[in-house]
């Protein structure tokens, strides 16, 4: 589609959007009238800077059903946020609302080379939560075999993917490095399975660990990127370019905003992704703010495809530590740690504070084959990690090197940070 044609699309389904909350959800026909604001206000897509925000606290304050647009018997499924960082937020989605997230996960799996062909094992956590079966009927949709295998029982799901030659398969970066964990405990390698194919996402992970995994279990890693509020798995995917995830933005307008003065930011400035649901039912939401930082990646895709791109997600915007006052992500330590190859990527921030200094503890796995009783070669790799680890993230970290497999694992999205300070 060309921008011109996309530019129309979105703006007839932006007025059709903002008729229909105003008419359905008096929360936002409250907020419109706050700002003044009637539906015939909104005539293209670039009224939307109009249109009011909405938080994750807005949902809160309208649990469980305050922002439903649709009839209740419309209502076929119910989903629910997994509250990383809450309680939980409540998603209804009417029949048509599934039948837009099958097919966006399609996309994202057709991008990715999957056809009817493949054998895909969904390993993302069946239930509330949108990984499981979000990823299971958009491969369903597309005509591949699906495999539920869900979480846990990693060994019995390692079987199914050499017996029934499972050629893809959708989890987060974490458990996917688990899995290559367990293959090697077993005695197992890359060229005893099938896997071609990895769409892997539900929590940020770097390029890094994309070789990592590719290099591990033999396939091409992609990323997807979604959020439950505005569907699921689905809102953006990679394609062959492996450059920036392609939003569908015929059912999801993004915009970056600066998180602090609430502005539009130029394509291409990181700031707080935002996103309008243009087609959804259910819960259609105005401007949502994600709290996911990124920027939308300006020019043209050489694989043909005209929708536009997100980078990576460096980090939710209340994800970040604050120590000593300066912005630390986690996954900016993480960067860290993958450059070093005598470490494993798995690793725990202990966030403290001792008298009035906050202090940050890093621990960290040495790989098996380097980890040994050589003090001078350990604290050696410990000074390397000290250093590399101030350039970037300007604190001096307390290193803990760990023995192999002593951290925590995680099947789902992994947990990174302790923050001792907030118990207090
Ligand atoms: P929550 O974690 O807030 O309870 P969800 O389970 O819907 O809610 O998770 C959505 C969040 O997960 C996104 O806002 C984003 O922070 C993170 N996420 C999802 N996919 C990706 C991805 N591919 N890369 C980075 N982060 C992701
Ligand atoms: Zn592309």
């Amino acid at each position: 589609m060309s921008r011109d044609e996309m530019h129309q699309l979105q703006s007839n389904r932006l007025r059709r959007l903002v008729s229909l909350v105003y008419h359905n959800v008096p929360f936002y026909r409250a907020k419109m009238q706050q700002l003044d604001l009637l539906p015939d206000d909104i005539r293209s897509i670039d009224d939307i800077v109009k249109l009011p925000f909405t938080t994750k606290q807005d949902l809160r304050d309208n649990y469980p059903f305050g922002l439903r647009a649709a009839a209740p018997a419309d209502v076929i499924r119910v989903h629910a946020s997994t509250g990383t960082t809450g309680s939980p937020t409540i998603v209804p989605y009417t029949r048509r609302d599934l039948s837009v997230w099958s097919e966006v996960v399609s996309r994202s799996l057709t991008a990715y080379g999957v056809t009817r062909d493949d054998v895909f094992s969904v390993s993302y956590g069946y239930g509330l939560f949108t990984g499981g079966l979000g990823a299971h009927y958009g491969v369903e949709n597309l005509g591949a075999t699906v495999i539920p295998a869900s979480t846990g029982n990693t060994e019995k799901h390692l079987r199914l993917i050499h017996d029934l030659k499972i050629t893809g398969i959708a989890c987060t970066p974490s458990y996917a490095l688990y899995l290559a964990e367990t293959m090697a405990k077993l005695g197992m390698t890359k060229d005893d399975i099938y896997l071609r194919v990895g769409a892997f996402g539900a929590e940020p992970w770097t390029e890094n660990m994309r070789h990592e995994i590719e290099e591990r279990l033999g396939l091409k890693a992609y990323n997807i990127y979604g959020l439950s509020e505005i569907m699921g798995p689905g809102v953006s995917y990679e394609c062959e370019g492996q450059n920036g995830s392609h939003i569908n933005e015929d059912h999801f307008y993004p915009e970056i905003i600066n998180p602090d003065t609430l502005q539009p930011q130029p394509v291409g400035t990181q700031g707080e992704l935002v996103f309008t649901t243009l087609t959804k039912e259910g819960m259609p939401l105005l401007r949502y703010r994600t709290k996911d930082l990124c920027a939308l990646q300006p020019g043209s895709c050489p694989c043909g495809r005209t929708s536009v791109r997100m980078g990576r997600i460096m980090g939710r915007s209340d994800d970040m530590l604050i120590i000593r006052g300066i912005n630390v992500f986690p996954s900016q330590v993480e960067s860290v740690i993958l450059t070093m190859p005598e470490l494993e990527p798995q690793y725990m921030l202990v966030v403290d504070r001792q008298g009035n200094l906050d202090t940050l503890q890093v621990q960290v796995e040495v790989r098996r084959d380097y980890f040994s009783d050589d003090m001078g070669r350990m604290l050696q790799m410990k000074k390397q990690l000290g250093e590399r680890l101030k350039n970037v993230i300007s604190i001096n970290a307390d290193i803990r090197l760990m023995e192999p497999n002593s951290i925590q694992r995680s099947e789902g999205k992994s947990k990174h940070v302790i923050d001792k300070r907030k118990l207090e």
